[in-house]
């Protein structure tokens, strides 16, 4: 039986390994973490992640031939083969601070490793979406595997590859050399990232001309050649890829020697930035240029529906800019904790993933903040809804009921186009939506910046 040991038991190794066991029950599949909590957790009812289909696939396997444990010495000597999916964050200082990645946690692992024996290093990035990670893992559109193009090297990846031909056609199976596999992961998010931007980029212009970024992204995407898929206007992309990677594509650049291509790179991030700034800036020249002690109720705080992930949520920049501007805000999500919401509110650029950060937040840490159970309680007595999360569930809401709660002017801003613009101006919402034509009333506040 082949034994295979992952370590790192976070959002990347624990899906990947438990449908590896789905897929190959003659594989033997053991799951390793320094962190005891995760491992617990990994073992309960209650996974440490949510995902949907991964509850299933888990209970499937999980004492057959997937284990989770802490024991990561032995499991690492056992194994024929050892992935490492620690966290890989963006370093706070020190040299690249801010830009490039931080290897701590990556080099005490590949020391470990070391001493049991000499290995052949592949690269096998993972290019699954939160949300989606379950299908994405079940039915890839391609997996990656680079190596040295060594007889040694050419074998490795000949024996990774024989573990995903179990249920990935080989056609889709694409080998390549160390650089280009890594550098394919980093372009991928950096493709994917740009064109959010862009069309984020758009929403700017359609709201200053009187287009709707909707309509627009719908007449460009029908061009076969730019497609219709990631051409959503919000109020910008999060998760732990998109920004990290980038950034690390920009400092391999600048490290090369190629300032204008980190340049250009570097503007995805920007725009980004500027989105999330320019959604805080509407809010408040709307609401008569000051939301002072003012409620705001937050809909969604997670980077992106159907995760509970919140790390670079977009949700982290715009509460923290109306937190400056001294509102204060109810919070909303299906999926997060009040405890992880205000460990974000506190922490600063880029020491999430930084395990000496993470110490739980003091009781009551943020009194502007307050986390509830639903959305109706959210906005209970709001002067206005700010709409983070494309939760399907904030589609269906009874906003009469809403409005009925609400400080008048009711104001909703929807930084996912969730809502039905029209409907809520019936109901005597003032509606912002993301690019957008105008309501009539923001359309005579000031510019924003
Ligand atoms: P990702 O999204 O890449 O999966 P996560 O932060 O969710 O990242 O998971 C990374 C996991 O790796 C964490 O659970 C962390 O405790 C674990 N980890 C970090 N360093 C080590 C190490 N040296 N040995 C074992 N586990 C580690």
């Amino acid at each position: 039986m082949v034994k295979i040991c992952c370590i790192g038991a976070g959002y990347v190794g624990g899906p990947t390994m438990a449908v590896i066991a789905v897929k190959c029950p003659s594989i033997e599949v053991a799951v390793v973490d320094i962190s005891i909590s995760r491992i617990q957790a990994w073992n309960s009812d209650h996974l440490p992640i949510y995902e949907p289909g991964l509850d299933e696939v888990v209970k499937q396997r999980r004492g057959k031939n997937l284990f989770f444990s802490t024991d990561i010495e032995r499991h690492v000597a056992e194994a024929d083969i050892v992935f490492v999916s620690v966290n890989t964050p963006t370093k706070t200082r020190g040299l690249g601070a801010g830009k490039a990645a931080d290897l701590t946690y990556w080099e005490s692992a590949a020391r470990m490793i070391r001493q049991d024996c000499r290995r052949e290093i592949l690269s096998n990035p993972e290019f699954l979406a939160e949300g989606t990670a379950i299908l994405d893992l079940f039915n890839p559109d391609r997996v990656l595997i680079g190596g040295r193009e060594t007889s040694d090297g050419r074998k490795a990846v000949e024996t990774l590859k024989s573990v995903y031909a179990h249920w990935v056609p080989e056609d889709k199976i694409l080998c390549t050399n160390l650089w280009s596999a890594e550098l394919s992961k980093l372009a991928a998010n950096a493709f994917l990232a740009q064109r959010i931007s862009s069309v984020n980029a758009m929403s700017a212009l359609c709201e200053a001309t009187g287009a709707d970024v909707a309509q627009v992204a719908h007449a460009i995407g029908t061009d076969s050649r730019i497609g219709p898929k990631f051409l959503k206007a919000s109020v910008g992309f999060g998760g732990s890829c998109f920004q990290k990677d980038i950034l690390n594509l920009v400092y391999i650049c600048e490290c090369n020697g190629l300032a204008e291509v980190a340049g250009y790179w570097k503007q995805v991030i920007k725009v980004n930035d500027y989105q999330k700034s320019r959604f805080v800036n509407r809010v408040v020249s709307s609401m008569f240029n000051t939301v002072a002690g003012k409620k705001v109720a937050i809909l969604g705080f997670a980077f992106k529906k159907d995760t509970g992930d919140t790390r670079e949520t977009a949700a982290i920049d715009v509460c923290k800019g109306l937190i400056g501007d001294k509102a204060h805000l109810r919070i909303y999500d299906p999926q997060v904790s009040e405890e992880q919401i205000q460990r974000d509110l506190a922490l600063n650029k880029f020491e999430w993933d930084h395990p000496a950060h993470l110490q739980p937040p003091a009781a009551g840490a943020d009194k502007q903040v307050s986390v509830v159970g639903d959305a109706y309680e959210a906005a209970k007595g709001a002067h206005a809804v700010c709409v983070l999360t494309e939760w399907g569930e904030f589609k269906g809401l009874d906003y009469g009921r809403i409005y009925e709660g609400m400080q008048k002017p009711a104001f909703v801003f929807d930084g996912r186009n969730v809502v039905d613009v029209e409907k809520l101006r019936e109901i005597g919402f003032i509606v912002y939506s993301i690019g957008k034509p105008m309501d009539s009333w923001l359309k005579d506040m000031p510019a924003v910046a």
